[in-house]
C-alpha cells in the first residue's frame, strides 16, 4: 500500500508576521490577490499538493479574521498563536500539532510561509515525495538569475560565482520527529535561524534540495503584489484556454 495516500501529512502555515514592508492595517497573510487572501491561496496549494491537515499560526487576537479567510476550505484546520520570531511561530505550530492525536504520529510535516501564496501544488507534491522517500529535511530552491557581487566596503567589491548559489523557498518538508527535536536543540542553544532546514542542518541532518518555482515568490513589498496578480491572471488564461 502506498503510505503517502493513507497517512496524514501536516502543513504548518506561518502567518503571524506583521508585514510592515507591505503596508496596510491587517497582516500580510490576509491581503488578497485577485479576491483571495494569501493565506487561503497558500492553504489551497498545500492541500492540492498532498497535505491532509493544516495548522495556521497567527498573531494574537487575529484568529477570527483568519477563520473567516479560510472558511470553506475542506480540510481540518487548527490554529496556533505565533511568537516574536518566525522560528518561534514554527515551534508554536508544532506544539499545537503535537496535541492532535492523529497528527502527533504523522511522519511528514511541511512548513510554509503564508506569503508564498502561489506555490504550485506540484512543488508541494515533490517535497512530500522526497520526505516520504527518506529525506529528513527537504527544501525547494531556484537558481539565481542575477549576477551577484560582494560589497567589500573600503576594499571595493568582488564578483561571487552564482553557479552554485540557490534561492531558498517554502514549503520545506521534514520528518516530524527530526524537526521537533531540532527546534528543541535550537532553543536550548539559542540559535537564530531564518528557515527550518537551517535548524535541522545545525543538528546534523543533511538537507535535500528539490526544484522550486519562480511562482513561489515571497510577497513582501507592494511590487510583489503586482507580480502575484499577473501570475494569477496568467493561470486563469491558461485554465480557460484548453490549447
Ligand atoms: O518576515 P518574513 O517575510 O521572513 O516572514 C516569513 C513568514 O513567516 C510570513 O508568512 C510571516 O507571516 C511568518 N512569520 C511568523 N511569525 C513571525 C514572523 C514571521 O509567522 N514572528
Amino acid at each position: 500500500m502506498d503510505e503517502s495516500v493513507s497517512t496524514p501529512v501536516a502543513g504548518v502555515i506561518v502567518a503571524a508576521g506583521s508585514g510592515v514592508r507591505l503596508g496596510g492595517a491587517m497582516p500580510k497573510a490576509l491581503r488578497e490577490i485577485r479576491g483571495r487572501s494569501l493565506v487561503a491561496r497558500s492553504a489551497d496549494a498545500l492541500l492540492a499538493g498532498g497535505c491532509t491537515h493544516l495548522v495556521v499560526v497567527v498573531a494574537q487576537g487575529l484568529q477570527e479574521h483568519f477563520q473567516a479567510a479560510l472558511a470553506g476550505i475542506n480540510a481540518p484546520i487548527s490554529y496556533a498563536v505565533g511568537g516574536s520570531r518566525r522560528q518561534d511561530s514554527v515551534v508554536e505550530g508544532l506544539r499545537v500539532l503535537a496535541t492532535d492525536p492523529e497528527l502527533a504520529t504523522c511522519r511528514v510535516v511541511l512548513v510554509h510561509d503564508a506569503a508564498r501564496a502561489l506555490v504550485p501544488p506540484s512543488v508541494v507534491g515533490t517535497v512530500i515525495e522526497a520526505v516520504n522517500g527518506g529525506a529528513a529535511a527537504v527544501i525547494p530552491v531556484i537558481p539565481m538569475i542575477d549576477s551577484v557581487r560582494r560589497d567589500e566596503h573600503e576594499a571595493g567589491s568582488s564578483v561571487v560565482d552564482r553557479s552554485d548559489l540557490r534561492l531558498v523557498q517554502t514549503p520545506q518538508g521534514f520528518d516530524l520527529q527530526v524537526l521537533v527535536a531540532s527546534h528543541a536543540v535550537a532553543l536550548r542553544r539559542g540559535l537564530e535561524v531564518t528557515d527550518d532546514a537551517a535548524v535541522c542542518e545545525a543538528t546534523g541532518h543533511p538537507v535535500l534540495l528539490v526544484p522550486g518555482s519562480r511562482d513561489s515568490l515571497k510577497v513582501t513589498e507592494p511590487f510583489d503584489l503586482v507580480v502575484a496578480e499577473a501570475i494569477c491572471d496568467q493561470r486563469e488564461i491558461h485554465q480557460e484556454d484548453p490549447a
